[in-house]
C-alpha cells in the first residue's frame, strides 16, 4: 500500500510544480492556491509514510506502547502547516475580490486540465484500496475533493474572459481554500481527541458496555477507560466484578472470552481486565482521579 501512497505523492509533486509554474505565468490565483494546496498534500503523505515507519517500530522499555502516537502527531503537524496555507491564500484571494487583476486563460486552462487528471488519476489509484485502511480512505476522500477543487479551477479558466471573469479567479481560490481549511479543522479536532485520550469518535461508551453486559451477565464492569493510541489501535481497562463461585481458572477463561469479544466487537486491541469478587468499592463506570489515588 505505501507503494501507491508514493505514486500519489509522486503525482501530486508534478501537479504542484506544474501549478506553480502556470499559476505565476498566468496570473491565476485559483491555481496558485491548488499549488500551495497540492504542496500540503505531498508533505501529508511523505509525513505519514514516515511516521508510518516509525509507529512501525516495536515497543520499548522506555516507550512500552510503541510509537504509534507518532501518526497523531504528524497529522496534527499537518493540520496546522493546512490551515496556515490556507488563511495566506484568503487573504490574497480577499484582496484579489477588492482589486481585480486580469489572467491569461490558455495557459491556465490547459495547467488546471493537467492538474485535473493528475488528480483523478490519484482518486483511481487509492480506490481500489479504499476499504482497507483508515489512512488510505481519508487520503482517498482526500483526492476525490482534490479534483472537485481541479474542476473549479477549470471551470474558472473557462469563465475567464466573460465579464464576471476577473472575479471567478479569487472566487475559485476561495473555494479551494475553504475546502482545504475544513479538512485541516477537522483534522486538529480529530488528532487533539486522540491526544486528550479520548475514545474513538464513532463509539459510544453506554453501548459498548450494554453489549459486554448483555453477552456476559456475571460480569459488571466498573472504572472504565478507553481510548486509542493511534489510528485503529483501541485500549480498554475496567474492573470487573465477578461471582464469589468462580476460581482463577474460570476468572482466566471468562476473561479471554471477554478480551476476545471486545476485540472482534469494538476493535479493542489491547485489553487489560482486573478481577474483583468483593469489590473495591468504587460503583461508577467513569473513575475518578481522587478515589484513583487512594489504594
Ligand atoms: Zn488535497
Ligand atoms: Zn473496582
Amino acid at each position: 500500500m505505501d507503494r501507491r501512497l508514493w505514486a500519489s505523492a509522486a503525482l501530486n509533486v508534478v501537479i504542484t510544480l506544474a501549478e506553480l509554474v502556470g499559476g505565476l505565468l498566468s496570473g491565476s490565483l485559483a491555481l496558485l492556491s491548488d499549488a500551495a494546496h497540492n504542496f500540503s498534500d505531498v508533505a501529508a503523505v511523505a509525513l505519514a509514510l514516515w511516521a508510518r515507519r516509525l509507529s512501525r517500530r516495536p515497543p520499548t522499555p522506555h516507550h512500552t506502547y510503541g510509537f504509534k502516537r507518532a501518526e497523531v502527531l504528524a497529522a496534527l503537524a499537518n493540520a496546522v502547516l493546512l490551515i496556515g496555507v490556507s488563511v495566506v491564500i484568503a487573504r490574497e484571494a480577499l484582496e484579489r475580490l477588492l482589486y481585480p487583476t486580469p489572467v491569461q486563460q490558455g495557459l491556465m486552462l490547459a495547467v488546471a486540465l493537467v492538474a485535473l487528471a493528475a488528480n483523478v488519476g490519484s482518486v483511481l489509484l487509492l480506490r481500489r484500496h479504499e476499504k482497507d485502511d483508515v489512512n488510505v480512505r481519508s487520503a482517498f476522500l482526500h483526492m476525490a475533493q482534490d479534483a472537485l477543487a481541479s474542476l473549479a479551477v477549470v471551470a474558472a479558466a473557462l469563465l475567464a474572459h466573460t465579464p464576471v471573469g476577473l472575479y471567478v479567479d479569487p472566487a475559485a481560490a476561495l473555494i479551494v481554500v475553504f475546502a482545504v481549511l475544513r479538512s485541516g479543522l477537522s483534522l486538529v479536532w480529530e488528532t487533539l481527541s486522540t491526544l486528550l485520550e479520548g475514545a474513538p469518535p464513532d463509539v459510544s461508551l453506554e453501548a459498548l458496555l450494554d453489549d459486554v453486559t448483555t453477552a456476559f451477565p456475571g460480569a459488571t464492569l466498573h472504572h472504565l477507560h478507553f481510548w486509542q493510541n493511534g489510528p485503529g489501535q483501541r485500549l480498554l481497562t475496567a474492573h470487573v466484578v465477578v461471582s464469589e463461585a468462580l476460581d482463577g481458572r474460570a476468572i482466566e477463561c471468562l476473561f479471554a472470552e471477554i478480551k476476545v469479544f471486545l476485540h472482534d466487537r469494538w476493535g479493542v486491541a489491547h485489553a487489560t481486565l482486573e478481577p474483583e469478587v468483593t469489590g473495591c468499592g468504587e460503583t461508577k463506570i467513569l473513575a475518578s482521579w481522587d478515589e484513583e489515588r487512594s489504594p
